[in-house]
Parts: structure tokens; sequence; C-alpha cells
């Protein structure tokens, strides 16, 4: 039987921290980053299926070069490409970005909107980039559900989804609002350091107790408790 999502999270918080949004590590973290939309906006853009290094590469390389929605509008799409290589898909993130540039400096003031469906309309967002403007830079609650939190929240057996749009719904029934945003924060991370892709680490896991997949393994060769 699956654990309580809020004791989950809370059993996480120790490890992870704050969190970040994807391509910041805690340690690469600094205020300015943390608080500023048009940087997690492009940043959960470049890192759409690609991991957090790449992305932080990219991001750094590109925010280098252009670093206000007004230069990207007019940037030019050959030296975006070359700059976000790293994130991969270059030709199709940088035609992208570029147009969600150009999109909010005409029909936005040169802002990133605050509301979902504005958010929506902007080329290369979707319902996970969405959330995590709205979470990690705006601090309005939002449940950002990536690979992560979709594959993890199905294996410790918190919902029972095909798809992320699925999970979404899931947890946001679940969890109080206050903790919504807590979910891409710990989850993620814990993706990424213990409970692994093709591997998960039951044995270090924190949360096993509340986890469906260590629970219905245990005993058996088939968790991995390194
Ligand atoms: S117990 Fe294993 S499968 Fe469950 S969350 Fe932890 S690492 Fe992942």
């Amino acid at each position: 039987m699956a654990g309580d999502i809020v004791e989950i999270l809370d059993a996480l918080a120790p490890l992870y921290g704050r969190g970040a949004y994807p391509g910041r590590s805690i340690e690469g973290l600094s205020p300015e980053w943390d608080a500023d939309p048009f940087h997690v906006l492009i940043a959960t853009i470049l890192s759409q299926r690609t991991k957090d290094a790449n992305t932080r590469k990219a991001s750094d390389r590109l925010f280098s070069e252009y670093d206000s929605v007004e230069e990207l509008a007019e940037a030019d799409e050959e030296a975006v490409c070359e700059l976000i290589r790293p994130a991969g898909f270059p030709r199709q993130k940088a035609s992208g970005i570029i147009g969600c540039c150009r999109v909010l400096r005409d029909e936005h003031g040169g802002t990133v909107p605050s509301g979902t469906e504005a958010l929506l309309s902007l080329p290369m967002v979707g319902r996970k980039t969405a959330a995590c403007v709205q979470a990690y830079a705006m601090g309005i609650p939002a449940v950002c559900v990536d690979t992560h939190v979709h594959r993890i929240s199905n294996l410790m057996g918190l919902v029972d989804t095909k798809n992320p749009e699925e999970t979404e719904r899931a947890l946001m029934e679940m969890t109080p609002r206050e903790r919504w945003n807590d979910i891409n924060r710990y989850i993620v991370r814990h993706g990424q350091e213990i409970c692994l892709p093709n591997r998960p680490r039951c044995g270090r896991c924190p949360v096993s107790s509340h986890c469906d997949h260590a629970q219905s393994n245990s005993g058996s060769d088939g968790i991995n408790t390194n």
C-alpha cells in the first residue's frame, strides 16, 4: 500500500533542500536565477528531452549571449542553434525559443505571463513547462510532472496512470495545494540520485517503507539494494 504523499515529501525534504528548476543544481543556484521567470522558462524549454547537465551547459551558453526576451526575439537562429547544441534538438529548440520570445515581446510586454492558459499558448510550452515556471519562478502552486515524477509516482503506487497529464491530475487531488511545488523539487532530485530510472537504489531510499515497488520486491532478487 503506497504511503501518504505529505509524509513522502517530508522524508525527502532533508535530503534535497529547496531543489532547483531544470538545469540548475542547488550549488549553482543564485537568488537572481531562482527568481527570474525568463530564465526559468527558457531553461525549461531547453530541458525538454535532455539531461540536467546538458540543460545547464546550453542555458549558460545561451544567456551569456542573449539575456533578455528582447535580445532573444531578435536573435540569429543559427547562432542560437550553436549555443544550445548541448541540449539536443538545436534547430527545433532555437526556432521555438525565438518564436516564444517574439510572442512575449509582442503580446505580453516582454514579460512572462503567470496564467496557465497564457503560458500554454506560447510556442514550446506544454503543461510541464508552464507548471515549472509557475512553481519555480512565481511561487504559484503547480504540480510540474516530468518523466521522473511520472515514473516514481507510479513505482511507489501513489498513482496508477498512463501519462504525465493523468499523473498531474491525480497528484493535485491527493496533495494539499501548499505542497504542490515540493513535488517536482524533491521527486526529480530523488530520480536523479536514488530512484534512478533503470536501477533504483531501494536499499538507500528513505521512503522505501512508503513504496509499493520496494514492498513487492523485498526479499526477492528483484530489488537493487545498492
Ligand atoms: S524504494 Fe526504490 S523504487 Fe521506491 S522510491 Fe525508493 S528507490 Fe524508488
